[in-house]
């Protein structure tokens, strides 16, 4: 039988995905071989990938303007690639620091530019988004960076910051639950292990009229340009990754695509939130009811030893990975897109019989 698993990442996947990925892991498409045993190179190879970015292209609804790649080192790398790529030449930027995830993506970029706090949340526990008036802005920024879902502390930035400056967006853990605004951005760049395959994949999308100004004077890897150029196969791209994703978004698709995933998802979020508001204060949400996530529905209990029975309980109901991040504490059930309604009943059915 399959667990209810709420995993923040890697997170649980359509099991129609595993199935068929199982199906024909040994001997794929009659080759005599699995995919992952293949060139990088090859026909079968590289329909996949092929096809790969195109639905990833059409379920973002990604427009022209934009370069889709497809690379390793996870969302962290990015932090590194984007101030290499745009800051070349002595430029500087602005970070909002909402939680863990902007404070990681600051502390990386500082290696490699000039880089600014253009807003913290530290004061208040990272338990909300700024206000779009309250974060600082210098004409001369080149961007700024933020983090539209903070994983751990649960909560997403629903007002993108009144910024005149072009925005550079971490999505890791809300990509394909909302729609992008395009032209708010300069790059956007996220881990697929969140919420469309496994890891060991970053998707990151970057602006064709960036992309001819960004800095040459790299490693190769670490070039975007060089990445673009190749279609993403510069080198050895994770094929398995890539190929798991793609059955991922083929699921997504015949689901009904972004839409449907974005109404799956408030659906999923609401029935938690509801369970939280109707505890009578038993269970409680730590974050600004303006800013939760509904990726990640973060809550605590009365006292701790109720949420370690809580987590071990939830367990023995196959209601798996709910502890929250151990640098916060509590709970945390993470709520992809390929988290079905009835594991979200099951848990929403159990917080009601534990309390
Ligand atoms: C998980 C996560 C990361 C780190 O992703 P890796 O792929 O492990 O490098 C970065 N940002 C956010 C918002 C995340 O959720």
């Amino acid at each position: 039988m399959r667990a209810v698993n709420f995993c923040a990442g890697p997170c649980t996947l359509p099991q129609s995905v595993l199935e068929e990925a199982q199906a024909e892991f040994v001997d794929y498409a009659g080759t005599g071989m699995s995919l992952i045993e293949m060139s990088h190179r090859s026909p079968e190879y590289d329909a996949v990938h092929n096809e790969t970015l195109e639905l990833v292209r059409s379920l973002f609804a990604v427009p022209d303007e934009f370069e889709v790649l497809f690379l390793q080192g996870g969302a962290t790398l990015q932090f590194a690639m984007v101030p290499l790529n745009l800051l070349a030449g002595g430029g500087s930027a602005g970070y909002v620091v909402s939680g863990s995830w902007g404070k990681k993506a600051l502390e990386d970029a500082a290696y490699h530019g000039d880089v600014h706090t253009a807003w913290s949340g530290s004061d208040s526990g990272f338990t909300r988004m700024p206000a779009g008036d309250e974060v600082e802005i210098r004409p001369e920024w080149q961007y700024l960076h933020v983090t539209s879902n903070e994983t751990i502390h649960g909560i997403r930035m629903v007002d993108w910051p009144d910024a005149d400056i072009p925005l550079v967006g971490d999505m890791s853990s809300d990509y394909l639950s909302r729609p992008i605004p395009w032209e708010r951005f300069d790059a956007i760049y996220g881990g697929a292990q969140k919420n469309l395959g496994p890891a060991g994949l970053a998707i990151v999308f970057v602006r064709r009229s960036v992309l001819a100004e960004t800095n040459r004077d790299l490693a190769a890897y670490l070039r975007w340009d060089i990445h673009a150029d190749k279609n993403s196969l510069y080198n050895t791209p994770p094929v398995f990754a890539i190929y798991m994703m793609g059955k991922t978004l083929k699921w997504i698709q015949a689901q009904g695509g972004l839409a449907a995933m974005e109404a799956a998802a408030g659906a999923r979020a609401d029935l938690i939130y509801g369970a939280i508001d109707d505890s009578d204060g038993y269970y409680r949400s730590p974050v600004d009811p303006a800013a939760r996530s509904l990726m990640n529905v973060v809550f605590r209990l009365p006292d701790e030893d109720s949420e370690a029975r809580f987590i071990s309980e939830a367990k023995a109901h196959q209601l798996l990975s709910l502890k929250g991040h151990r640098s916060v504490g509590g709970i945390r059930a993470s709520l992809y897109n390929a988290m079905p309604m009835s594991g979200v009943e099951a848990l929403a059915s159990f917080m009601d019989s534990f309390r």
